[in-house]
């Protein structure tokens, strides 16, 4: 699915490199001696009994240590981008490796293999000069106060199997991603597939073929086969369509020809609870995409609220008359967004964020409430500041002459600091048919020569009061993860310049009190893959482009973004295997 744009997204993480090829090459190739981290483990009486901590010789280095929980999108692209050596850096992740995770939904049925699209991280951070560390272990809690996370490996020695042990930070940089969201429905942990781990793809694909082996089987009736292949896909959104794609492809270019006995009778059912699938789409992609599947033979229902998964049925709810519906299923895929993990969840009430159902950061992506630690990724929202709650300062400071009134001349000096510290101003601005600030401050003041537009407080709280609701939460996707990487690593790069008080309403070119730019998502485009070799995509200015073109146009930005040139190999090779032989349906 979606973004393209996430990739150029990581392409610029590296604009410190003067191309991409380059960038790539410095990436996976780059060799070295990695510093070895300390692992002096002591005994330290604040820890919870039998845990030890890991911290380094002091006389050894005075860097700085960061502790960076997750391997993703966001952790990698920090890893990738970090490269001042004043740091002492320790990845922390149950997974040892980087997921492409848009290509996740081609490992389902095995259009791309699983390890085309996976890195080591030990791979991805081995530099020259930045000191990293990785443990492969999950960090199950982290402890503000005494700055340090508690982690559990799972290569542990310990009677229980496990390996428990407590690492201290200067820094935290938490990009632990999310989890499935199953919003408490009764069934749905235990009865449902989810698409978020190379694992579950791994386990779909194999659920997928012993479907098509448990159908084919003597003595079933017509119905029983019916039920075993009927498909069900919750979620209309860009994962949930696409694997629907996938798997209406797998079926009817390869599976159709090994099993013809059955062929006929596979279904595949999307239930979606809004009134569109891929509604953050523009509407012709949406279209577009309904009338393809409806032609395909993909049963979408629209308004349809899944309320109880059983082992045998899935029952729904039908938006509008609350018809309640049961469809008996063969094999469930939940892909309904995704919730905040119980690790985030505990740390929140630690910092007094109990209330929110998402951890907050500031726009310099600093967890609100807490010292040295950062968040970003999908475990993080950023909570923006509102124009409204600074309007008296950003009043005072940019009316110069404290005059108690403001000039458009005066204004001027200023809005290119303001749309910075509050993109919604901007946003604002190029939404609506207005041309300039000059017509902003007018509609406060009337129709007045632009000259004598003079602005007291009062006014100008009315010019500004609409601003703040063009604020949007920043998608979930692997672009703004690995934006933020990049923008939180160039931080730590230049981190004297942003200890320096990076708050405040307005910077002020030259007497900044920010000197370091808060973080600003640019939205590069959004790919949704529909099946048959065609694809839409949605690209910054509203350009659609929807086709077998585009599908091309898939192929190449997906190759171009692979973090490796290993990778990229082994993702095209698999693409034209399946060009010339098809998918394997094997059960390994
Ligand atoms: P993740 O990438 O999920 O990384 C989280 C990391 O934290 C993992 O390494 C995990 O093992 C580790 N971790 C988990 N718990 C702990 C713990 N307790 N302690 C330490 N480490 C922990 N986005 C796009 O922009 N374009 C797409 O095409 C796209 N396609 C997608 C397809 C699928 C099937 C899925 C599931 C997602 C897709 N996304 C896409 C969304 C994108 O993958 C996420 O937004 C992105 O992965 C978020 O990055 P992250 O680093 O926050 O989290
Ligand atoms: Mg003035």
């Amino acid at each position: 699915m979606r973004s393209f744009s996430f990739f150029q997204k990581v392409s610029r993480a590296f604009h410190d490199y003067p191309s991409l090829s380059h960038l790539i090459v410095v990436s996976t190739v780059s060799g070295g001696s990695l510093i070895a981290y300390s692992d002096a483990a002591y005994s330290d009486s604040n820890t919870p009994t039998g845990r030890h901590v890991v911290a380094a010789d002091e006389g050894e280095t005075k860097k700085r240590k960061v502790v960076v929980l997750g391997s993703g999108w966001a952790g990698t692209s920090f890893l990738r981008n970090l490269n001042s050596p004043s740091y002492e850096v320790q990845v922390i992740s149950p997974r040892n490796y980087f997921a492409f995770t848009p290509l996740l939904p081609s490992v389902t049925c095995g259009t791309v293999e699983a390890r085309s699209i996976v890195e080591p991280i030990r791979n991805i951070v081995k530099k020259k000069n930045v000191d990293v560390s990785y443990w492969e272990a999950e960090c199950v809690k982290i402890d503000e106060q005494n700055k340090k996370v508690y982690c559990q490996s799972k290569q542990g020695m310990d009677s229980n199997g496990k390996k428990e042990f407590a690492v201290d930070y200067d820094y935290l940089i938490i990009a632990i991603g999310a989890q499935s969201n199953t919003f408490n429905i009764p069934g749905v942990e235990e009865n449902c597939h989810f698409l978020k781990e190379v694992e579950d793809a791994q386990e779909i694909r194999r659920t997928v073929i012993d479907s098509f082996e448990k159908a084919s089987l003597p003595e079933l009736s017509d119905d029983e086969r019916k039920k075993i292949l009927h498909f069900v896909v919750v979620g209309g959104g860009p994962t949930g369509v696409e694997f629907a794609a996938e798997l209406h492809d797998f079926v009817n270019e390869d599976l159709v020809n090994l099993y013809p006995m059955v062929k006929d009778l596979a279904r595949i059912t999307i239930l979606e609870a809004a009134d569109h699938i891929l509604s953050m789409f523009d509407k012709r992609i949406t279209d577009f995409a309904e009338q393809k599947f409806k032609r395909d033979g993909i049963d979408v229902k629209l308004g349809s609220m899944v309320v109880k998964v059983t082992d045998k049925e899935i029952s729904a709810k039908t938006k509008g008359n609350g018809e309640l519906s049961s469809i008996p299923y063969g094999m469930i895929v939940w892909s309904t967004g995704i919730g905040t993990r119980p690790v985030i969840k505990d740390f929140m009430k630690q910092i007094g964020q109990g209330s929110r159902r998402v951890l907050a950061t500031d726009e310099w992506l600093r967890v609100e409430g807490t010292d040295s630690i950062y968040a970003l990724g999908d475990c993080a929202t950023i909570n923006q500041r509102r124009v409204m709650e600074d309007i008296s300062a950003i009043f005072s400071k940019a009316d110069k002459d404290k005059s108690g009134t403001l000039t458009v001349k005066e204004f001027q000096e200023v809005i290119d600091d303001i749309c910075e510290r509050y993109p919604q101003v901007e946003l604002y601005l190029k939404n609506k048919p207005m041309r300039d600030i000059t017509d902003l401050l007018k509609e406060a003041k009337g129709d007045v020569a632009k000259e004598s537009i003079e602005l007291n407080i009062e006014e100008f709280k009315s010019a500004l009061s609409q601003v703040d609701y063009e604020m949007k939460h920043l998608p979930a996707t692997a672009q703004v993860a690995a934006q933020q990487g990049v923008y939180l690593a160039r931080c730590f790069n230049r981190m004297e310049e942003c200890e320096k008080n990076p708050e405040g309403p307005l910077r002020f070119r030259g007497e900044g009190r920010h000197r370091f730019h808060p973080f600003r998502y640019k939205h590069l485009g959004q790919f949704a893959p529909l099946g048959g070799e065609q694809t839409a995509a949605q690209l910054p200015g509203d350009w659609i482009s929807i086709g077998r073109s585009t599908q091309w146009l898939w192929y190449s930005v997906y190759a171009s973004k692979q973090v490796s040139w290993r990778t990229r190999a082994l993702v095209i090779s698999d693409w034209t295997r399946r060009f010339i032989f098809g998918r394997d349906s094997s059960r390994i």
